[in-house]
């Protein structure tokens, strides 16, 4: 059985073909114009295979409120082109199959929970940490929606003392997680991108205490099971892990009782991605396969 895997992000969207047992067995990648051109160009990639669902993992913010009139509909972005734009309904209508969205996050989250790192758990936090900062949270298995969706990449967070770069690179806060940690900060703090630093570069030191202050905050909020940290800047220098352990457990300073929280603990608490790049067409997979399951049971009923 073939499912459609939508990988929406504001530079490319990725169309895939297969189904989360057997992987993906075609792909097309089409640069994010407007949605005129951008989304005709996917219907017709994907109508070429018989798929019985389609997933979709999208930049946003997203509205997921399956009672609002403008579900599935990207609101804010500084896309101007894409505020608005009903991508869900658009895409279903267009191909006739069960289709479901959620936050790009939220389904990588989904594919490291079902399939990854955060597997045999119900509480966890999927965080990528590259161009921007996105965070999926799953509760009891499922992605949390509430108000509108989590935002983990603008978690205001305090700058630390002798940090050299006055605000941070996000235009909406002076110092939220991602203009502080994202790889755009880095770059501008220290005139260089973040994979050209070498390993003693003190940037690294810096970028481990914010993403600490955030996996701290985490911790007493969302009480996860495991937290799995992803994206371009983790992948760049994984000395960065045990770096984010130490000083997660300092910020903490023993106040949560848990032996994941603890130096020996850590190193299974504050892991990489198992999927690596797959996390999210594996996801946008399962999304699909979901949504397939939804329908086939209200059909049943
Ligand atoms: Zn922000």
């Amino acid at each position: 059985m073939l499912i459609g895997a939508l990988e929406a992000g504001g530079t490319n969207m990725t169309a895939s073909i297969g189904n989360p047992q057997r992987g993906v067995m075609q792909r097309a990648s089409f640069p994010t114009a407007a949605p005129e051109t951008t989304i005709p160009q996917i219907v017709e990639f994907i109508r070429a295979f018989d798929v019985k669902a389609l997933g979709i993992g999208s930049f946003g913010p997203l509205d997921l409120n399956p009672a609002s009139p403008t579900y599935g509909s990207i609101t804010g972005t500084p896309k101007k082109e894409w505020q608005g734009y009903p991508i869900l309904s658009v895409l279903k209508q267009a191909l006739g199959v069960p289709t479901a969205i959620d936050t790009a996050s939220n389904v990588s989250a989904l594919a490291e929970n079902r399939m990854g790192a955060g597997q045999g758990t119900q509480n966890m936090l999927y965080l990528t940490v590259g161009a921007g900062i996105g965070g999926g949270i799953l509760i009891g298995g499922q992605p949390v929606h509430g108000l509108v969706h989590p935002e983990l990449g603008h978690m205001l967070i305090a700058p630390m003392e002798g940090d050299p770069m006055e605000s941070g690179v996000c235009p909406f806060h002076r110092h939220c997680l991602e203009g502080l940690a994202s790889g755009p900060a880095m770059e501008k703090r220290w005139g260089l991108p973040a994979k050209l630093m070498t390993d003693d570069h003190p940037a690294w030191a810096l970028e481990a205490q914010y993403l600490a202050q955030m996996c701290a905050n985490v911790i007493v909020t969302v009480s996860p099971e495991i937290i799995v940290l992803g994206g371009e800047v983790m992948q760049t220098h994984p000395a960065l892990y045990p770096m984010i352990r130490e000083e997660t457990l300092r910020l903490l300073n023993g106040y949560v009782g848990s032996q994941k929280i603890t130096p020996e603990g850590m190193a299974a608490y504050i892991v990489p991605p198992k999927l690596g790049m797959n996390a999210g067409v594996t996801g946008a997979l399962l999304l699909g396969a979901q949504a397939l399951e939804a329908e086939t049971r209200k059909g049943n009923e």
